[in-house]
């Protein structure tokens, strides 16, 4: 580790902690009790020794060139413990050397267990060639009884500029004591929770301390000279204590931290555009995710034999192109399409303000928009959901292969999905109007299969079609998008076919929202339903499309200003911003944003991920549990402040949809509050949280490494998010680094650049 992104991250930390005490569990050079599973061999070695551990080294040999098989063959081997009880340890550690040549990185796993048959596994990314440090803290798991480890890569395919044949040598494993990080609740100890990022000249500008450390605090520019200095301000709530420190009357630009007691920030900017590394990280994070092109430093030209099959025809188009998604690197065109339009919007608000920037962004969303006109089949079929998840040689071993009978084949199936459809029509629209002066042939073809894709999702959504995977969308969430569409396509034709469906579908948006304030004890409106019926609250557990029915309807009013029905558009929006306005103050100091209303009796599980339809019953508990964490509003509705979920949790991208919403709404309202509300719901991503860490990877500092499988750590990367544990409504944050919370998300990048877009100069 011995640069500036690692020296800030929450590694290097976590690396230089004192250990207390620590006991070896696996001694290589003495001990021959581990056991090999899997695939490959295992051996005991002389070859790679780590100095300092002794003579001998465990080692696992694989072959890495594996079918595309699920689950994914390992390569590990396993330690029986006997019962032992592990309290008065909390991290594991043991050093890993991969031998290889022409790989970039090994996905890799570390487990423990308990009498239970609980696991905890941590998924770090391992660099070839040199020793990895792998350890993880397991502060909360149940460990008076453990009764195993594993740990080894998984085989995840060969690139072919690689040898397939790797090697992984092990030293000791080790069991350790440490001062565990905090990783579950509010409290702030003796960190300083501010954003890293910095703050708007033009905006509030605050950072918090636990009241039990010093109580003022002094504001130094860059010379270290003292420019401001004042006592923090007691908050004591349901959240703890806190000294909020405010320094929005600072309004010069430039370098600043913030000094209290004996500890100090790191230097962050004051500027009118804060956010320019983030943004610019977040489009290098998009640039690491291209797929079919080489990447330098990330993978070589992928995925070029992957193909997506239309299921009436055979017709074949080519997977790649486009970006991997996540860490699985597969790709949806839901979050394709909503990340080309984020871009789009960013570029044209920055224009000729920062045109290098803009140009950045433009260049990112053609690739991404590229991808989205390769893959419509001209009927109303996509490709929808393509799924890679391996390394490959590029070569297609049999024409047979390619035939649709041939069940690998089918894996990729194109799907007629009208939501979709919306999403990619409103993208390639956005990207017609930003090209039109730049490439006349590039902004025809968009506007072409906008205007195709459009006229597809209208004729599915009257036929009441949706796809297999992600079932039927709600109607506030499908009708926004249709708006959203319709509404730059108007803009772009000033075809009024386009503004008559705009506005009967506005009216379907408009019936899904409350507009009446319920019989509660502390009653809201504003809020939207799924459905025109009211039956279930509109809410998420992964992905995050609460701003769909404001932005769609905002995007109409700004077309129309001056239609019969604008004071009705206008109402929905001033409804959802009296929403905010209600709730922006229930989780004080942080001012996070409640996530979603819920009610017992009124949830829908096909909007849930349940790994097993046999325990709908157990579930449907778990989530009765989990709503009643939340803040009452009356005796059997409450605002959760994280969503409910069973397998799914993480937060950001729910969080940061809503966050559209609202940084939408300041821009139409010209609402400073509203775009105060969007900005703190940023510094919560960038550092102002009680872990007091900035969750991109690369950007401000303490960010933890995240589950990246198939690559290194990628600048700019942002998770899933932060996510809960059990039933309780309290943030949860912790060290081991896994799927979903901890994986690098194109989605969340997406709505994060979308709200930039709208706080941007
Ligand atoms: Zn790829």
């Amino acid at each position: 580790m011995d640069n500036i992104i690692e020296r800030n991250s929450a590694s290097w930390r976590w690396e230089n902690k004192t250990v207390f005490h620590a006991r070896t569990v696996y001694d290589c050079s003495i001990d021959r009790s581990a056991v090999f599973n899997g695939q490959g061999e295992m051996l005991y070695s002389q070859e790679v020794v780590k100095e300092g551990f002794g003579s001998t080294s465990l080692m696992l040999k694989a072959n890495t060139d594996i079918q595309d098989v699920r689950p994914r063959p390992a390569c590990r081997f396993s330690l029986a413990i006997n019962h032992e009880n592990w309290q008065s340890f909390n991290r594991l550690s043991v050093w890993v050397y991969p031998k290889s040549q022409g790989f970039i990185n090994f996905y890799f796993h570390a487990a423990i267990t308990n009498k239970e048959n609980q696991n905890i596994v941590h998924a770090p990314s391992l660099i070839p060639n040199q020793w990895n440090h792998v350890f993880f803290e397991f502060p909360d798991f149940v460990r008076e009884d453990i009764i195993g480890i594993s740990m080894g890569p998984l085989l995840m395919g060969c690139p072919p500029e690689a040898n397939p044949e790797v090697a992984f040598y092990f030293s000791n494993i080790v069991l350790e004591q440490v001062s565990p990080d905090y990783d579950f609740g509010w409290d702030l100890e003796e960190r300083i929770a501010y954003c890293h990022s910095g703050y708007f000249l033009d905006a509030e500008k605050k950072a918090l301390v636990a009241a039990s450390q010093a109580s003022s605090f002094k504001l130094l520019n860059e010379q270290n000279e003292i420019v401001f200095s004042q006592p923090g301000r007691l908050i004591d709530n349901e959240y703890g204590q806190f000294w909020e420190f405010d320094f929005s009357t600072v309004q010069k630009p430039g370098l600043y931290k913030i000094q209290t007691g004996n500890k100090e920030t790191a230097l962050f900017p004051i500027s009118s555009f804060p956010y320019r590394e983030a943004l610019w990280k977040s489009v290098h994070f998009l640039k690491s995710l291209r797929c079919g092109c080489e990447i330098k430093g990330v993978h070589s030209a992928c995925h070029l034999t992957h193909h997506t099959i239309h299921p009436l025809d055979g017709r074949l188009i080519g997977d790649w192109g486009g970006w991997h998604d996540a860490g699985d690197v597969s790709q949806f065109a839901i979050c394709t399409a909503e990340i080309v339009h984020a871009l789009l919007d960013c570029a044209e608000k920055l224009g000729q303000h920062d045109e290098e920037l803009s140009e950045m962004l433009l260049d990112e969303a053609r690739h991404g928009a590229n991808w989205l006109l390769k893959t419509h089949f001209g009927d109303g079929y996509r490709s929808l959901a393509v799924l890679y998840s391996i390394w490959t040689s590029n070569q297609i071993k049999s024409a047979d292969l390619l035939k649709m009978e041939t069940p690998t084949t089918i894996k990729n199936v194109a799907e007629n999905g009208p939501f979709e459809n919306f999403l990619a029509s409103a993208a390639l629209s956005a990207c017609a109007k930003m090209f039109q002066k730049r490439d006349d042939i590039f902004a025809h073809y968009c506007l072409r299969i906008a205007k195709a894709d459009f006229a597809f999702g209208v004729e599915g959504l009257k036929k009441g079609l949706f796809t297999r995977r992600w079932g039927r969308g709600p109607l506030a969430q499908v009708s926004g998008a249709l708006v959203l569409a319709a509404s730059q396509l108007y803009e772009l034709t000033k075809d009024e076919k386009y503004l008559d469906v705009a506005v009967l579908s506005a009216q379907e948006v408009m019936d899904c929202q409350e507009v009446n304030l319920p019989n509660w004890q502390k009653p809201l409106r504003g809020f939207f339903y799924e459905d025109s019926d009211h039956k279930h609250y509109l809410s998420y557990e992964h992905r995050g499309h609460e701003q769909s029915p404001i932005t769609g309807i905002i995007k109409l009013m700004a077309v129309a200003p001056h239609h019969p029905q604008f004071s009705k558009w206008k109402q929905t929006v001033t409804l959802y911003q009296e929403y905010i306005e209600k709730t922006k103050d229930f989780i004080l100091p942080y001012g996070l944003l409640p996530a979603h209303i819920y009610e017992k009796d009124k949830i829908n599980l096909d909007r849930f991920t349940l790994p097993n339809r046999d325990l709908l019953d157990s579930y449907l508990r778990q989530l009765h549990e989990q709503i009643e964490t939340g803040i009452a509003l009356d005796d059997e509705v409450f605002l959760r402040r994280f969503p409910i979920a069973i397998q799914r949790r993480g937060f950001h991208a729910t969080l940061l949809s809503k966050t559209k919403a609202v940084s939408a709404i300041s821009q139409s309202l010209n609402s400073a509050r509203m775009r105060q509300v969007a900005i703190n719901q940023v510094e919560w991503i960038l550092g102002k949280n009680p872990f007091a860490t900035s969750t991109m990877y690369g950007e401000g500092y303490n960010y933890h490494p995240l589950y990246v499988a198939f690559s290194q750590q990628l600048l700019g990367a942002l998770p899933v998010g932060i996510k809960t544990k059990g039933s309780a409504d309290v943030p949860y944050w912790p060290l081991v680094n896994n799927a979903v919370y901890k994986e690098v998300w194109g989605h969340t990048t997406a709505k994060f650049l979308w709200v930039l877009a709208d706080l941007l100069l």
